[in-house]
Order: C-alpha cells, then sequence, then structure tokens
C-alpha cells in the first residue's frame, strides 16, 4: 500500500464502513490507505440497533419512487440513488459480503440471518484487510492545509481527502452527538437546524388513558397534524398504540413536522381508522352494514373495520357501547364517524432529539455537491450520512441513504 494516498473515514457508523468498503471494493490496483477513526471502543454501535436489531438494509424500489421518501431531500438524493440503488445494495450484501438476504412487507430488505450484529460484524471483517480502524479516537479538530490534518484523542493524523460520518445527534450512547456538525461548521459549512425525526409521539394527559387502553394494538389510519387549529402535514400506514402515546410507521414519519417547542402551541394527531373511504361513504357503508344486520351489536359490525378492542374504544368514546343495530339513530351513527374518522390524540410533548432514529437537520445541502458528495467549499472533503440534511422515512431509506452516498464519494476521490 502507497502511503501518498491517504483517505481519512470520520466516524465508523453505517456511512463510515459503507465508505470503507467502497473504498476496498473499487480501489482495485489504485494506491489508497483507509483508516477510520472511530470516537468509541467499537464501530457501528447504532447499526446493531436498526430494525430491531434485524437491520432493515434497504427497500427494494427503483430510485425515482423511493427517492419520494426523503422528503425536502428527495431531489438531492436522487443521482446517488440512481448510481448505486436498492439493487446495488443486495448485490453488494449477497455477493461481496456472502450474507442472503430476504424480502419482507412493503418491500422492505432484512438479512435472512435477522441480526444487525451479523451485518456490522461481517462489514468489519469485510474491511480488516483494507482499513486501519482505530477505536477510542474522537475527531476533534479538521484542519485544512496540504491535505487535512485530524486531530483526535489518539494524536494527529494527516489525510489527503477526508469522509465525514459522525453522525447526528441522537441515541447518543452510539456516539452520535453532533460532532459532524461542530466540525463542518469549523470548516465553513452551514448547519441547518436539528431536531428529531422518526420519533415515537407523547400523549397528552387527555389522551395517554385512550392509548394505554389500546397498548400493543396496530391499525391502518390516516394521520393528520393539527397545530393551533390547522392542518400543517398528512400522511397514512401503520401505527401502533403504547403506553405512552403512538408509534409506528406512519406516526414515526409524522414527528418530523411536529414542532420542536410546542409553548403556547396545541398539537394533536387526528386518526381517520378507515382511510379508504371519505366521511360520508364511511356514513352510507355503516348504514348499510346496520340495515343488514339489525339484531348485531354495534362493536361486532365496528370490529368488521379494526381490532375488537379499537371498536369498544371507538364505541365507548361514542357513549354507544351495548347498542344493537335495531334502533340506532342517526346522531349515534354521526358520534361514531366523528371518532371513526377524526380520532383527536393530544400531542403532550415535543418529540425528543435523543430519542429519534434519525436526525433532521445537518450540514447544508446547498453546500454540498450532490453527484458526488464532495464539499463546494472544501475540495477533497466529503459528507455522508446523517451528517447531512437528509433524513428518510423508515423502511431502510436511511441506510440506503449510506450507502448510495458512500458509493458516490468513493468513486470520485479514486477518479482523482
Ligand atoms: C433504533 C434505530 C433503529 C433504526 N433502524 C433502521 C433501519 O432498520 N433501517 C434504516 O435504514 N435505518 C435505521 N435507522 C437509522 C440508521 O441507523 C441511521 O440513519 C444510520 O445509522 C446513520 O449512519 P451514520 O453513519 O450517518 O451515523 P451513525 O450510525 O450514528 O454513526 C456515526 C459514527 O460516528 C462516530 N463518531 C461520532 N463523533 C465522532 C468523532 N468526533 N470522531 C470519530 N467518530 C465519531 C460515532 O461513534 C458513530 O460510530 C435506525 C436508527 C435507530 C436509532
Amino acid at each position: 500500500m502507497d502511503e501518498s494516498f491517504k483517505v481519512g473515514i470520520i466516524g465508523g457508523g453505517a456511512a463510515g464502513l459503507f465508505a470503507a468498503c467502497q473504498l476496498k471494493r473499487l480501489s482495485g490496483g489504485n494506491p489508497v490507505q483507509v483508516t477510520l477513526l472511530e470516537k468509541t471502543n467499537v464501530p457501528g454501535k447504532k447499526l446493531t440497533l436498526t430494525g430491531h436489531g434485524r437491520c432493515n438494509v434497504t427497500n427494494r424500489k427503483d430510485a425515482s419512487e423511493l427517492k419520494k421518501g426523503y422528503h425536502e431531500a428527495s431531489n438531492f438524493i436522487y443521482p446517488a440513488l440512481k448510481e448505486f440503488g436498492p439493487e446495488d445494495t443486495m448485490d453488494f450484501f449477497e455477493n461481496e459480503l456472502g450474507m442472503k438476504l430476504k424480502e419482507e412487507e412493503n418491500n422492505r430488505i432484512f438479512p435472512v440471518c435477522d441480526s444487525a450484529v451479523k451485518v456490522r460484524d461481517r462489514l468489519l471483517s469485510y474491511i480488516s484487510d483494507s482499513t486501519e480502524i482505530i477505536n477510542d479516537a474522537k475527531a476533534k479538530k479538521i484542519t485544512k492545509k496540504d491535505g487535512f490534518e485530524v486531530v483526535t484523542d489518539k494524536g494527529s493524523f494527516h489525510f489527503d481527502y477526508v469522509i465525514l460520518c459522525c453522525g447526528g445527534s441522537s441515541f447518543s450512547k452510539t456516539g452520535s452527538t453532533g460532532d459532524s456538525f461542530r466540525l463542518a461548521s469549523s470548516l465553513g459549512h452551514q448547519i441547518e437546524p436539528v431536531r428529531g425525526a422518526l420519533v415515537p409521539i407523547v400523549a397528552d394527559s387527555a389522551s395517554v388513558p385512550l392509548c394505554k387502553g389500546l397498548s400493543g394494538v396496530s391499525v391502518t389510519a390516516g394521520v393528520s397534524l393539527f397545530c393551533d387549529d390547522k392542518k400543517t402535514a398528512s400522511t397514512a400506514g401503520e401505527l401502533l398504540f403504547a403506553d405512552f402515546g403512538l408509534t409506528g410507521p406512519a406516526v414515526m414519519e409524522i414527528s418530523r413536522e411536529v414542532p420542536s417547542d410546542l409553548t403556547g402551541i396545541k398539537a394533536w394527531l387526528e386518526l381517520d381508522l378507515v382511510p379508504s373511504m371519505n366521511d360520508e361513504e364511511f356514513d352510507i357503508e355503516f348504514q348499510r352494514q346496520i340495515g343488514e344486520h339489525s339484531d348485531t351489536k354495534i362493536t361486532t359490525l365496528l370490529s368488521r373495520y379494526f381490532a375488537a378492542s379499537v371498536a369498544e374504544t371507538i364505541a365507548a368514546r361514542a357513549g354507544v357501547s351495548g347498542l344493537y343495530a335495531q334502533g340506532f339513530t342517526k346522531e349515534n351513527r354521526k358520534k361514531i364517524c366523528r371518532e371513526v374518522k377524526h380520532l383527536r390524540i393530544g400531542i403532550g410533548k415535543a418529540p425528543e432529539l435523543e430519542k429519534a432514529y434519525v436526525t433532521r437537520g445537518g450540514v447544508s445541502l446547498r453546500e454540498i455537491d450532490r453527484k458526488t458528495m464532495e464539499s463546494k467549499l472544501v475540495s477533497g472533503f466529503y459528507v455522508l450520512g446523517e451528517a447531512l440534511d437528509v433524513d428518510g422515512i423508515s423502511g431502510g431509506y436511511n441506510l440506503q441513504a449510506c450507502m448510495s452516498e458512500a458509493y458516490l464519494a468513493v468513486k470520485d476521490i479514486l477518479a482523482q
């Protein structure tokens, strides 16, 4: 290995490990020396938590469909997804890492072994002969002079290229404590306001009993966010009631839109438990059910749309528990419709950044070349992963972003 061509990867999370993998895979005859500096005692701590410990590696969709899952960053990320998309990730896992994959609902891809720890360990063994990994080496300062000087707890390092991937600001135990933002900012980069995305929602005290009563029950619903009577966002999908409030993909997705400071703001989620019909259609359909099943309990009719426990709760809230279809009034039907289509869950507190699966905000995308991930301000300086102002929905989108971005950066470095 020729020491004249040195790449420093700062941060050994998903993005850093993927970058090291691509450097090994693509360097061919290139004389490149790769050093990965990791702040904690072992790389990939957050990676081992992914997919509830099973690692949702990617989402099998084509780039034009997948990009819709990255909110405001969808145009920024598109070239990366087109150049190295889910099929390429899957090919890398199966044919380079030798890890068999499987597809689950909503195109989500997991390793057959169902183990995020095994994914992390396999990535580490793949790069063991190509990358010098230095643990407990927190990067404290990066200076651009004749390449880069990186000052760490374990001394100073000189690199020709630096790939910054110290993650975001959540799950601090895993090492992600906002260092990306401090280091990028010290080189002149603008940092977009940082807040939580993909966070469970804590209900207010009035709504906690309902959520607690249904804890563990999942429904497919429309979810709208209201702030001071104004609808500010909406989505649809699966959600899960929990002791503290709501979680599950649809709720996590909308959480990025909840203001990070709720002082003086009344905010709530409105759940539509039968999203396939509008209010009028649901009323007509429910009226038909009532007409055809006059000797049936209202809760039994409701349980045709969602779980029996949800039906009981809706009937209780509408004040019609125990009633039968026969003699059910129009007024009672309206009450049911209101609860089914507009179930209101008050938000008790702003989303906690520490509990966010991903960080919204970060290094401004205006200052990064979306075709290479290189800084437009500092040549030879690349930024990947959660350090960037990119956050994807749940379902493998965030790891795929790391993978696609790592590919572009490495391709660009090796082309120079
Ligand atoms: C519970 C949970 C489940 C998730 N599940 C999924 C999933 O199934 N699929 C999916 O796509 N996404 C998932 N995500 C999101 C995904 O894990 C992240 O988007 C991804 O890990 C980001 O990678 P990263 O490399 O940018 O940052 P990180 O993985 O956070 O890695 C950053 C690394 O940099 C190191 N570091 C920090 N500061 C310094 C410093 N100064 N010097 C040196 N090193 C430093 C840290 O110690 C860390 O190792 C999940 C997240 C969480 C929290």
